[in-house]
C-alpha cells in the first residue's frame, strides 16, 4: 500500500497559494512519495532485498500468481521490491501511472526503443542530444530497418514535416538539450504529435530532473531520466528510468525481463536515498548556477554563456513558461582557442574534471576533448561544439567559492 499522495499535482513553486496544503509539494513527494505507510520489519528506510529468486508455498500459489490473484515477485530478473520502491517514488515525482527502472540511462533508452519500434518505423529526433542515443539510432536501429531523421530543436516546421511521414512512430527530444541547453517547447511538440495518429512523444528530461520540468504535464507520453545524474545526485550510481501510462509500462517491464536489463537492488536503494533530497539539492543547483552564469556573462574573458536562466538565452521565455527552475548546467565559451580553454580548466581548483553531471560535486569538461574527442574540429563545428566550449555541472559547493575560483583561473590565462 502506498501513502495517500495524489501524484498528479501541480508544481509547488508555481502553485496557487490558496491551494497550498491541498496537494503535496515536490519536497514532500521526494521524501515520502511512492512509499508504503510502513516498510517490512517496520523499517523507516526502504530495505534492500537481496535475493535472486522468490519462494512459493505450494503449487496453488504458483497458479494464484500466474492468474493474478496475488501480487508477488517470481524471479529476480522480473522484479525486486527495492527496485519497485524506487520506481514508485519516480512515478510520484514525474506524475506518471508507472515507471520502469533500468541499470543505466542508456539501457532505459535502448530497451524502450527496441520494445517500441519495428522494421520500417521512423523516428524523429532533435539534434544537440545525447550522442549515444543518436549513435544507437544510426547503428543498431538502422541495422534493424528503423529509419530516423534529425531535426534542429527549434525548427518546429521541420519537426512537423518529419513527424508527418506515414511510418513515424516516435518523436524523441531532450529538455534541456546537452551541451547547448536548448529548452524545447514540449507543449508545442505534443501538439504536433497530437495532429498525427500513433506518434508518441518521448522526452529525455535528465538535465531538468522532475523538480524543474515534468514533461508528462505538458503532453509528453513518455519521460526518460538518466537517474545517474540529478535523481541519484551523488555521482555514486548508474540507473535509468522510463515513466508513462500503465499499458506501455507493463509492456516495457516485460521487455526488460526478456533483455535482462534489471537493475541491482543496491543501486535502487542508493537512488531512493538520493531522491529524498532531490528538492533541496535542485533548488540549490538552480540558485548557484544562475549566479555563476551571471558572473561568467559579465566577465571579459568569457565570450558567451549558454544558460536558460539568462535573458540572452534564445529559449529563456520557453524555459520561464515550462520550467520551475533553470537547472544546474552552465555551458560557456572562453575567449581563446582549444588550449587557452584547457588552461582555464586546468587552473580551476574546485571543479573536478570529469564527464557526467547532476551530483553534489561540481564537474567540468571541455566537450571537444571529452565527449566529442574523436571528431575533427570541422565535424565538431558542424554540430555546434566549439573548441573553446566548457560544460559545467554546478554542484553544492558554495557559489562564492566557485566564483572566486573561476575568477582566479580567468585572471591567469
Ligand atoms: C547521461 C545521459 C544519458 C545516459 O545515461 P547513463 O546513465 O549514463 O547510461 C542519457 N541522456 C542524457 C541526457 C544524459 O545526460
Amino acid at each position: 500500500m502506498t501513502i495517500a499522495i495524489d501524484t498528479r499535482h501541480s508544481h509547488p513553486e508555481r502553485r496557487d497559494p490558496e491551494r497550498r496544503g491541498a496537494e503535496p509539494s515536490v519536497d514532500t513527494l521526494a521524501v515520502r512519495g511512492g512509499e508504503p505507510a510502513r516498510h517490512g520489519y517496520a523499517a523507516v528506510a526502504t530495505p534492500i532485498v537481496c535475493t535472486a529468486t522468490y519462494a512459493f508455498a505450494d503449487s496453488a500459489e504458483i497458479a494464484d500468481h500466474f492468474e493474478g490473484r496475488v501480487e508477488r515477485e517470481e524471479y529476480g530478473r522480473y522484479g525486486n521490491p527495492t527496485v519497485r520502491a524506487a520506481e514508485q517514488k519516480i512515478s510520484a515525482l514525474e506524475g506518471s501511472d508507472d515507471t520502469v527502472l533500468f541499470p543505466s540511462g542508456m539501457s532505459a533508452i535502448t530497451t524502450l526503443l527496441l520494445a517500441l519500434l519495428k522494421p520500417g518505423d521512423h523516428v524523429v529526433m532533435t539534434s544537440d542530444c545525447y550522442r549515444r542515443t543518436r549513435q544507437f539510432l544510426r547503428t543498431t536501429l538502422h541495422k534493424f530497418g528503423v529509419e530516423h531523421t534529425f531535426v534542429a530543436p527549434d525548427d518546429y516546421p521541420a519537426i512537423e514535416e518529419a513527424v508527418r511521414r506515414p511510418r513515424t512512430r516516435l518523436l524523441l527530444t531532450e529538455a534541456p538539450t546537452n551541451p547547448l541547453l536548448r529548452v524545447v517547447d514540449v507543449q508545442r511538440l505534443s501538439d504536433i504529435c497530437a495532429r498525427q495518429r500513433g506518434v508518441k512523444l518521448l522526452v529525455d528530461s535528465t538535465l531538468a530532473s522532475p523538480f524543474n520540468l515534468r514533461p508528462l504535464e505538458h503532453g509528453a507520453h513518455l519521460v526518460l531520466e538518466s537517474c545517474t545524474k540529478y535523481l541519484g545526485g551523488h555521482n555514486d550510481l548508474l540507473a535509468g528510468s522510463v515513466s508513462g501510462d500503465r499499458d506501455l509500462m507493463g509492456a516495457l517491464r516485460e521487455s526488460r525481463g526478456v533483455f535482462g536489463a534489471m537493475p541491482d537492488p543496491h543501486a535502487a536503494y542508493l537512488l531512493i536515498r538520493g531522491m529524498k533530497t532531490l528538492a533541496v539539492r535542485v533548488r540549490q543547483h538552480n540558485e548557484s548556477a544562475l549566479r555563476i552564469a551571471r558572473f561568467l556573462e559579465s566577465h571579459p574573458e568569457i565570450e558567451r554563456v549558454y544558460y536558460p536562466g539568462l535573458e540572452s538565452h534564445p529559449d529563456h521565455e520557453v524555459a520561464r513558461r515550462l520550467c520551475s527552475g533553470f537547472g544546474g548546467m552552465v555551458s560557456f565559451l572562453v575567449r581563446g582557442g582549444l588550449s587557452t580553454t584547457s588552461r582555464f580548466i586546468d587552473r580551476c581548483k574546485l571543479p573536478i574534471i570529469a564527464p557526467s553531471m547532476g551530483g553534489v560535486e561540481t564537474l567540468m569538461e571541455q566537450p571537444a576533448l571529452m565527449s566529442f574527442y574523436e571528431l575533427t574540429p570541422e565535424q565538431r563545428q558542424a554540430i555546434g561544439i566549439a573548441e573553446n566550449l566548457v560544460r559545467l555541472s554546478v554542484g553544492l559547493e558554495d557559489a562564492d567559492d566557485l566564483i572566486g575560483d573561476f575568477a582566479q583561473a580567468l585572471d591567469r590565462i
